[in-house]
């Protein structure tokens, strides 16, 4: 399993783009910064897009890559979220409102985007890999994604997320934890009212992690407060210090393979 990340940041700035993984070059998680990153025949490979919440800084690219969809290749993506996800991104993106319908265009038989909603806790089969939705704790309703590959290997993504989320540890076992920190420990009262980790935050949630599964996967950190990175970097290094444990930023492009 190949994972790129395309995105790794909470704002977007030259350099810096918004949150979105890609797995194998076809199945992306979230969408903030897919089409900015990616060329026409890189894009024109992604056949599916798992949406972990609603905010624009995750779904934006649904529109963008939408349209390179119908107008480079006639192409038809698959989007998979929440019900409630879909239901808030549908009239505030997609239905024709904000831009064209995506939902209708190029045509309604065969429209540009195919929407359909996942269910916490059931394992699904899509586009060739094993996904389990597990849910977040965030500011909205939010899932995180275990993407298993048919030769086993496994990747968890948590999406937005705070403390609160060790039940999902139980129904999963990855070699790779991809997760956020947004701010800083100092605003780490806030960040977990507004449904983020801090590094220390974060500690809380591994040590929980390590508990349960006796393990702690390798951890890549994204959907990174820009303007907060030298610290939420020094602080992350010193959780990596005291667990004992492998976890650092992630960044755009970076590659890992399991
Ligand atoms: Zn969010
Ligand atoms: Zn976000």
């Amino acid at each position: 399993m190949k994972v790129r990340i395309l995105g790794a940041h909470q704002f977007e700035l030259k350099g810096a783009r918004l949150t979105s993984l890609l797995i194998d070059g076809t199945l992306a998680i979230d969408a903030g910064g897919i089409t900015s990153a990616l060329s026409q025949t890189q894009q024109k490979k992604i056949k599916t897009v798992l949406l972990t919440h609603h905010h624009f800084d995750h779904t934006r690219d649904l529109v963008t890559l939408a349209a390179n969809a119908s107008y480079y290749w006639q192409g038809q993506l698959e989007v998979y979220a929440l019900r409630y996800t879909l239901d808030v991104v549908t009239p505030c993106l997609l239905d024709g409102k904000m831009y064209v319908n995506f939902l209708e265009y190029p045509s309604k038989e065969e429209p540009a985007l195919l929407l359909e909603a996942i269910e916490p806790y059931k394992r699904k089969a899509i586009a060739g890999y094993d996904v389990l939705a597990l849910p977040a704790k965030h500011s909205v309703p939010a899932v995180g994604y275990q993407i298993t590959s048919s030769d086993g290997k496994s990747l968890f993504y948590t999406g937005d997320t705070t403390v609160g989320i060790s039940d999902c540890w139980q129904h999963i076992s990855p070699q790779l934890l991809i997760t956020e920190v947004t701010g800083p420990n100092k605003r780490g009262d806030w960040l977990e009212k507004v449904g983020h980790f801090s590094a220390r935050l974060l500690k809380e949630e591994l040590t929980q992690f390590r508990r349960v599964k006796g393990y702690l996967p390798r951890v890549i950190v994204i959907h990174i407060g820009n303007p907060f990175e030298r610290e939420i970097k020094e602080e992350v290094a010193q959780v990596a210090q005291e667990l004992e444990a492998d976890i650092s930023l992630g960044y755009e492009d970076m590659k890992v393979t399991l």
